[in-house]
């Protein structure tokens, strides 16, 4: 039985998977990024990870390829960032010809947030579906479109749905521009909106702390607890992201949408606004199939996307 290794690098910690082509989840690991040591260090310790798990598995698996999902812009031929703001040091490195280099597996890397939204349709929320939308709501915005099991994507630099305008005289967006879906959904969106709102709801739990220690995930457990604050930010950027998606569904005619990250974790506070804005902004013929899911692979969609990634270039 083939199997493939899906290795996700973000700026605090590196998740490594090992996926049968039957869609089995074999082993998983965890390490940390420790980005100021740099790609080299990080790439041995990744390699070292990998030696071990393979040394573990069963025989019977031959271990094909390695996926890895990287974040920011990215040259796919080259297997290197081009820029990335949370992995310092790791521009023009070689990526993939450094961990081939190292266990002669052929390597392949892709986008982080492509390879989440190939993770939920190989094997989460959008397994049964074609095409889907997928975004990923941390302390920034990622979104991919995926038509027929591919990301859909004519230049590497599109695709940024945090950065959709969807004000136009809105609040400055960490991009330099103005009224981004970011300014209202995002970690910088949601310290905004606290601080605009928090003088008309003074009684909210969110006085307690120092607006420094104010997370989204805080936020987020506030809203279960029935905070009346976060839940008014959860209105406003449910409604915003609402517009967001309305604009993508009216573009495209997708109709699965499915929307992961630690701000989607208030489920129930982000669903009924979203839903809320869809129903107003989107066309009538497009919307009665139109389905938005919670993202089901939580952590784990990167790495299975990635090894999902591995096993789609070697099929070909
Ligand atoms: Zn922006």
């Amino acid at each position: 039985m083939n199997g493939f290794i899906g290795v996700d690098i973000g700026g605090t910690t590196i998740n490594i998977g090992f996926v049968s082509e039957r869609k089995q989840l074999i082993h998983e690991h965890l390490i940390e990024t420790q980005p100021e040591k740099g790609p080299q260090d990080a790439i041995q310790r990744i390699s070292l990870s990998i030696r071990q798990m393979i040394a573990a598995s069963d025989e019977k698996i031959v271990f094909k390829g390695i996926g890895i999902g990287l974040p920011g812009l990215l040259d796919i031929e080259k297997g290197m960032i081009i820029e990335a703001a949370n992995l310092p040091g790791w521009q023009g490195f070689p990526v993939s010809k450094s961990l081939n280099a190292q266990t002669s597996i052929p390597v392949f890397i892709e986008n982080d947030a492509n390879l989440a939204a190939l993770g939920e349709y190989w094997m989460g929320a959008g397994a049964n579906a074609s095409s889907l939308f997928m975004i990923t709501l941390g302390s920034g915005i990622g979104g991919a479109l995926l038509i027929n099991g591919k990301v859909f994507k004519l230049h590497p630099s599109a695709g940024e749905f945090g950065h959709m305008i969807i004000e136009k005289s809105g609040a400055t967006c960490t991009c330099g521009r103005t009224g981004c879906l970011e300014t209202f959904v995002s970690k910088h969106g949601f310290l905004r909106l606290v601080k605009e709102k928090i003088p008309f709801i003074p009684h909210s739990a969110l006085n307690k702390y120092p607006i420094n220690n104010i997370s989204p995930q805080l936020i987020a457990q506030l809203a279960l607890q029935g905070d009346e604050l976060a839940n008014t930010i959860y209105h406003e950027a449910g409604e915003s992201l609402g517009i967001a998606i309305s604009n993508v569904i009216n573009l495209t005619g997708v109709n699965l949408v499915i929307i992961g990250g630690g701000i989607a974790n208030a489920w129930q506070s982000l669903y009924q606004p979203v839903m809320q804005s869809l129903r107003k902004n989107v066309f009538k013929t497009l919307i009665e199939n139109v389905q938005v899911l919670k993202a089901s692979l939580g952590e784990k969609a990167g790495f299975i996307g990635a090894a999902k990634l591995a096993a789609d270039a070697l099929s070909k």
